[in-house]
């Protein structure tokens, strides 16, 4: 078996090992394995240590690392030598996810004692960290969950990680997800919270710096929670802080302002739309009246009208026209939506010869139809001339 070195110290990022086997492992890769590795193999939710080993003046990169019952696996991308080798962590990725492992098991803890939730569910990703409880929880006290948490990583408190006897594992009270017995490894935040993990974790919560909630959903009768921690907090915070300061600029408000800058700004989008609206209205009926009587038919196009506009426009435009009248609003790119009315024509009727000679579909009663048509105007007026 491989010795853990990692479970002995969290923070060791290089390390010397002997290297017993390595095989190919198909489509370019090699799969090494050590007398002992600092790499964690994947487990717990989260995921494995990248890096490097070297033998001599060869160096191959550690993709991923699995725990088998012959030992821990690395998958590289090349072969080396059996015999020593020298081996390293990519170490900040490795201590980024220790400080959202660990702040992790402190919100889960503090669920845990305060609010009787049970964590049943947790993933580990490069942008966000996901945990299921199997209760609801209110944004108040998910927000006096967040800033309890936060007081455990400000008192600095110690993180120990043991694999106790069966005797002593049985008096212990503890978070598990397993039945195990043997060999169950407990990590625990002192005076805050006991749990059974097979990951490395940060030795004081300081070294979390800060856990922020980021998001939360009802899921299967509890909650989903996206949180980060260290690192991932601070790019959060980075690219969130990025945004706001754009906003800010943009509508000329103070940064803790911008939510209301904005509110006020979709008020005034809002207006505008309306006040658009009407004069478009406006417009078309100032067309429609100053149109000629004719026997024939009469064809309308004016962009962003509503339904009901397109309506009264056409029941004005039927009254000066023998044939059809129809008002189109749309675009060549997009089509048009139509509204049709004569006092001579059944359209009913009629709009089966439409549709069949322009596309489009539509109904409705004999004096009146609408629907849609994805001709070009100049195909539409065409055929209406
Ligand atoms: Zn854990």
């Amino acid at each position: 078996m491989t010795e853990k070195l990692y479970d002995i110290d969290s923070h060791l990022r290089d390390f010397s090992a002997v290297l017993l086997s390595c095989r190919p492992a198909g489509e370019g890769r090699w799969s090494l394995l050590l007398d002992r590795t600092a790499f964690f193999p994947e487990g717990g939710g989260q995921p494995a240590d990248t890096g490097t080993l070297t033998a001599g003046e060869t160096a191959v990169r550690v993709l991923d690392a699995q725990e088998t019952p012959e030992g821990i696996l690395h998958l590289t991308d090349g072969p080396l030598p059996d015999g020593p080798v020298k081996g390293s962590i990519d170490w900040e990725q490795r201590f980024g996810r220790m400080q959202c492992h660990s702040g992790e098991h402190i919100v889960s803890g503090l669920a845990h004692s305060r609010f009787g939730c049970t964590n049943v569910g947790f993933h580990m990703g490069e942008d966000e960290v996901i945990l299921d409880f199997d209760r609801e929880l209110t944004a108040e006290q998910l927000r006096e969950l967040e800033d309890a948490a936060n007081r455990i990583v400000w008192e600095d408190r110690t993180i120990t990680a043991e694999y106790p006897d069966p005797a002593v594992l049985e008096t212990l009270d503890y978070r598990s997800k397993l039945d195990l017995t043997e060999n169950v490894r407990i990590v625990t935040i002192e005076g805050c919270d006991v749990c059974a993990c097979c990951a490395p974790h940060v030795s004081h919560t300081g070294e979390i710096g800060v856990i922020k909630l980021t998001s939360w959903m009802r899921h299967r009768g509890g909650v989903r929670i996206w949180m980060a921690a260290g690192a991932m907090a601070l790019r959060d915070y980075q690219r969130k802080h990025d945004s706001v300061a754009a906003i800010s600029a943009a509508l000329s408000v103070k940064q803790p302002e911008v939510a209301r800058g904005v509110e006020r700004l979709k008020q005034v989008l809002a207006d505008t739309e309306y006040a658009l609206t009407g004069a478009k209205r406006a417009l078309a009926s100032e067309k429609i009246k100053a149109m000629p009587e004719t026997d024939g038919n009469l064809c309308l196009f004016e962009d962003g009208l509503d339904q009901n506009t397109l309506r009264s426009l056409v029941n004005a435009g039927m009254e000066k026209c023998g044939g059809i009248c129809a008002a189109f609003t749309g675009s060549d790119e997009g089509g048009y939506r139509y509204v049709m009315g004569s006092r001579t024509v059944d359209l009913r009727a009629e709009s089966e010869t439409i549709h069949a000679a322009l596309g489009g579909k539509g109904g409705g009663q004999p004096a009146m139809i609408q629907g849609s048509i994805p001709a070009k105007r100049a195909e539409i007026e065409a055929y209406f001339a």
